[in-house]
């Protein structure tokens, strides 16, 4: 039989851009909803590499499959590296939507000079039924811009101006932002030990 992996998040646009990465080196991909799993868990980790390996352990375990979790942050300049780790819950609002966290990151920086410079962070952690696990990272930089533009990608994605393109993450297709992003660099860095555990 062939060998599932489980892409372990319930974010939709984390889903379509894992899918797309790693479709040409894993036939069987599976997400969450194919197996009815609807983990909750809390980001207790003190970095984001901790973060991903409570996620991808978690998924690991309750479906038996090799899993694949990432956590990303956005850390702006201007404002001590915020929203960062906390960049998931950095509305105070309860139920608050992307566009509130981007609404509030710009109200905190509209004081501060311009350009406001930005990366985004990811670390990915594949956790595998043995017990073992392995992780990579990705940046990628650029900063935050006051208007919304563009309506591809998902959370910070329409106020973050890549560097050298000034294009927004949001006006890049998810063919294009899977070239340059953080999320793929981390994908590209962990492929090698993806495929030394499905051969
Ligand atoms: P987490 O990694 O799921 O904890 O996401 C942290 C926060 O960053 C959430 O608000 C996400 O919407 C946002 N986020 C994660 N990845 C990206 C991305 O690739 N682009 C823009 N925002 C992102």
């Amino acid at each position: 039989m062939t060998k599932s992996l489980l892409i372990s998040t319930t974010n939709f646009g984390k889903q379509a851009e894992m899918l797309a990465l790693l479709k040409t080196e894993i036939g069987n991909l599976r997400l969450p909803q194919d197996l009815s799993l609807t983990l909750k868990i809390t980001e207790t980790g003190s970095t984001y590499t901790e973060n991903a390996y409570l996620k991808a352990t978690a998924f690991c375990k309750a479906s038996g499959l090799p899993s694949l979790a990432d956590d990303t942050g956005l850390e702006v300049n201007a404002i001590d590296g915020a929203p960062g780790l906390f960049s998931a819950r950095f509305s105070p609002k309860p139920n608050a939507s992307d566009a509130d966290r981007r609404a509030l990151l710009i109200s905190k920086l509209l004081d501060t000079p311009r350009p406001w410079k930005a990366r985004f962070v990811c670390a990915m952690v594949l956790a595998l039924p043995d017990g073992s696990t392995f992780q990579s990272h990705g940046f990628c930089e650029g900063e935050i811009i006051p208007r919304e533009r563009g309506n591809c990608g998902f959370g910070y994605d329409p106020i973050f101006l890549c560097k050298g393109t000034n294009l927004t993450m949001a006006e890049l297709s998810m063919e294009e932002k899977n070239h340059i992003s953080h999320r793929a660099k981390a994908a590209k860095a962990i492929i090698p030990f993806i495929r030394a555990a499905f051969n």
